[in-house]
């Protein structure tokens, strides 16, 4: 006998990843040119020079040095570094001692689950939302409890306060959003923290913000706002992978805020669970080089360009659009109720669109515009075709 979990998450592969291996496959048949695909988060825009100017300097280092095991919540430079950074940046005293560096975001919000979670402890997730936030809740030993958005694709917070009980020990908040490109205003952390605060004491027990900011710096007006100043028992997932165009390099860090909760023992939880995972530390060389680069990040503003050009060019052919104000993604209404079956139509025009069900919601599309913009200008034609075969 094997977990049954286990063995189905390794048998099924993300909807995301099913779509962009058919656009490989497809663009090796008909021709790159001919594809156009908006399956996967890959960022397009380049590194910035501070990456390969790091890693050239770095490469002076004794092996021992650069390819060692380090401390496995990371070097203590690139943690205080990061420290000092938030510090400058949002005024947030987090001390060195609380930020745990992983590989990526998705390993931390992982260990955060694992290191938070007791078998049966529910965590509330706000759809449309990243569809591996079921798969780390699970593997926790929790259950996720989707809450559906209102009509702009923030949070219903009507529904939000119903889906809250004793269970509830963890809420995630992903802003900006993927899938949608949504951004959080600050209203709406206000309301979050009010909520949260209320419930805490309702339940009589600590209720964690787990805040997933891998898209932290991919906005497009104004400035991010720092999610634990809303409410004490956050901790941050944050990642390089899309700031710094560096998603295969698995770097990112955990911080929790020193106002949360017995923040101590929270953690030694979350570096518990890693270790139990067999994490031994993040990959050494990339802690060197983000330690290098921080506060830099890779040229945003080709993100805007392409989405100024694929949200205006959807809209104006009749296309339903949530405005994404960050992130690389577009969501884009289904133009039938059946999302898989739209995403299937809309292959027959090489438009590779990913059904929305994966992200807690139905009757939508995402498209990620991380792309050349030339492919977005050649694939209007295809999206007027496939607005036609609706009537649109
Ligand atoms: N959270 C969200 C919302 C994401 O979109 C992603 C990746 O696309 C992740 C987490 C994981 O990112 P990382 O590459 O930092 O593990």
């Amino acid at each position: 006998m094997l977990p049954e979990n286990s063995l189905a998450w390794g048998r099924s592969k993300s909807c995301i990843r099913e779509l962009a291996a058919y656009g490989a496959a497809r663009k090796q048949e008909i021709g790159p040119e001919r594809v156009f695909d908006f399956s996967i988060g890959n960022p397009s825009v380049p590194a910035p020079d501070c990456v390969s100017e790091a890693m050239r300097e770095l490469l002076c280092l004794s092996p021992a040095e650069l390819h060692g095991y380090t401390p496995a919540p990371g070097l203590m430079s690139l943690r205080e570094a990061v420290s000092a950074d938030l510090k400058s940046r949002f005024g947030a005293e987090i001390p060195a001692e609380l930020i745990y560096v992983c590989c990526g975001a998705a390993a931390g919000l992982a260990s955060c689950l694992r290191g938070l979670l007791l078998p049966g402890e529910e965590v509330i997730a706000f759809a449309p939302f990243f569809p591996e936030y079921r798969v780390f809740t699970e593997g926790a030993g929790g259950v996720l409890v989707p809450v559906p958005p209102d009509g702009k694709l923030l949070p219903d917070f009507a529904a939000f306060e119903r889906a809250l009980t004793e269970k509830t020990k963890a809420v995630i908040v992903n802003t900006p959003n993927n899938p949608s490109g949504v951004v959080l205003p600050r209203e709406s952390l206000q309301r979050l923290g009010d909520i949260l605060r209320h419930a805490q004491r309702r339940f009589g027990h600590s209720i964690y913000l787990i805040s997933d900011e891998p898209y932290r710096e991919l906005l497009y007006e104004g400035a991010p706002l720092w999610v634990p100043d809303y409410y004490e028992n956050t901790l941050v997932c944050y990642s390089f992978s899309k700031s710094l165009s560096l998603p295969g390099e698995r770097i990112g860090y955990v911080a929790v805020s020193p106002k949360a909760h017995e923040s101590g023992d929270v953690f030694s939880a979350l570096a518990g669970a890693a270790r139990a995972c067999g994490y031994v530390n993040a990959p050494s060389f990339m802690q060197r080089v983000v330690e290098k680069c921080l506060g830099r990040t890779a040229d945003i503003s080709l993100y805007k360009a392409s989405r100024d050009l694929l949200y205006g060019g959807l809209t104006e052919l009749g296309f339903d659009c949530a405005y994404p104000g960050g992130a690389f993604y577009l969501f884009v209404r289904s133009l039938e109720p059946d999302a898989k079956a739209f995403s299937e139509k809309a292959k027959k025009h090489e438009l590779l669109l990913v059904p929305s069900d994966d992200f807690g919601l139905g009757g939508y599309v995402r498209a990620a515009y991380c792309v050349p913009p030339e492919m977005i200008r050649r694939s209007l034609p295809a999206f007027r075709a496939l607005a036609e075969d609706y009537g649109l």
